[in-house]
């Protein structure tokens, strides 16, 4: 079949039938209506022709088969957050489904072509996202501590999974199935306000954020708030609050996209009538480049020592979390520019805030990249989460035209 990108946004809209109700998606992976999405998914690839599988980490694969070299994947998820919306993750897949009708219509292509449906990705039952994509890059470590996690009801997640199949022993044999992939292509909407307010409907993702975050405990001296002149205080709670708005400027300093969220301040003794002794400070800081990312956070800590002087308090850095930012392929992003600006003329470079499958899988070694659709008013993971019709169909335009450029590369063996 001829691609059709209106039928992707039917498709969507008869996904949204089946499995939302007056609050929004209910799609959440472990359970009924997961299931029930993923048979729905299993009947709109069949006129493909692909074949299915599932893996030991509970994801979905349909192949098209083509010749040997290294295989092209296109890859979503269909699982939703509990009241979700409509596009997160199922768009990467009916727009996948469409690009597989297309590309075996034309014949069997130059090397296999996989549609996956990662499963669990958003974490929303068991509160650990991105659980079948981890698995097949091998990146899932910790074993022992998803053993024990239970859901709101108590069921625990190695039952919630057995009931599917799935079990947390031979999850990570999940890896053969990125064994021989020659390259990795994601669309998701883009979660956030950056498109929209530059008027343009696609963007290429050059890669997830790396985060830095930190716990800033700001020590002073608590005293009476009534017998203490205003010149005697050591005031911990000043330190903290010059630092949540120096970090403003440190970002537009630093700039590239840079983000810092003071996200919390826990104050003690925490009453009314005294100064604050003691404030922990909850910091999180992002940026693309690691080297950035590492100035954002140098820079951070140098002005709390200035603040700490300036107040006559003592301040200490804990590291309470980190992850390195991924970077998408530099040929690959290049592809993607171009399928864009063929669609839509204009292409824009932006980073993702969120983590997404596509980071598990370039970590794992895969040359990856994704495209971003324009979301409205920013939102998702909420059933207002939506996107005008017309950049959906160009969205599933723009995939099936990188795939276009990204078979032939994976078939002239130029890597
Ligand atoms: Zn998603």
């Amino acid at each position: 079949m001829p691609l059709d990108p209106a039928r992707t946004v039917a498709e969507l809209r008869e996904l949204r039938e089946l499995t939302e109700d007056e609050n929004g998606a209910q799609r959440v992976a472990w359970t009924e209506t997961w299931e029930r999405a993923r048979g729905w998914l299993r009947e709109r690839v069949a006129s493909s022709g692909a074949d299915e599988e599932f893996d030991e980490a509970g994801n979905q694969w349909f192949t098209v088969r083509g010749g040997d070299g290294p295989a092209l994947l296109l890859g979503g998820h269909i699982d939703s957050v509990p009241n979700g919306g409509w596009l997160d993750g199922s768009l990467n897949l009916l727009a996948g489904v469409e690009v597989l009708r297309r590309i075996s219509d034309d014949g069997p292509p130059p090397v296999d072509v996989r549609l996956v449906n990662w499963a669990d990705e958003e974490g929303a039952r068991f509160g650990r996202s991105l659980f079948g994509s981890s698995a097949a890059a091998g990146s899932m470590r910790d074993q022992a501590e998803l053993a024990k996690l239970v859901d709101r009801d108590g069921v625990p997640l190695p039952e919630a999974i057995g009931a599917y199949g799935v079990s947390l022993d031979r999850a990570l044999e999940a890896r053969r199935q990125l064994e021989g992939a020659g390259a990795y292509l994601e669309l998701h909407i883009e979660q956030g306000p950056v498109l929209e307010s530059l008027d343009l409907p696609l963007g290429v993702v050059l890669g997830t954020f790396g985060v830095e975050r930190s716990r800033v405990t700001w020590h002073g001296q608590a005293a009476h708030a009534g017998s203490t002149p205003m010149d005697k205080r050591r005031d911990a709670l000043a330190g903290a609050a010059k630092l949540a708005l120096a970090i403003r400027a440190i970002a537009a300093e630093v700039g590239g996209g840079a983000v810092c969220t003071s996200g919390g301040v826990v104050c003690k003794p925490g009453i009314v009538t005294s100064v604050v002794e003691t404030a922990e400070q909850l910091l999180d800081q992002r940026h693309l480049d690691a080297a950035e990312l590492a100035r954002l956070r140098t820079l951070a800590e140098e002005a709390s020592r200035r603040f700490a002087g300036e107040e006559r308090i003592d301040v200490a850095w804990e590291r309470i979390w980190s992850i390195e930012p991924i970077l998408f392929d530099d040929t690959l992003v290049g592809f993607a520019d171009e399928a864009i600006r063929e669609v839509s003329g204009t292409s824009h470079r932006l980073p993702s805030g969120p983590l997404h499958d596509a980071a598990e899988v370039s970590r794992a070694g895969i040359p990856t990249v994704m495209l971003f659709v324009q979301s409205l008013r920013g939102l998702s993971h909420t059933k207002l989460e939506d996107t005008r019709p017309e950049h959906l169909e160009l969205s599933v335009s723009a995939l099936d035209r990188l795939a276009a450029r990204t078979l032939d590369w994976l078939a002239g063996g130029s890597r």
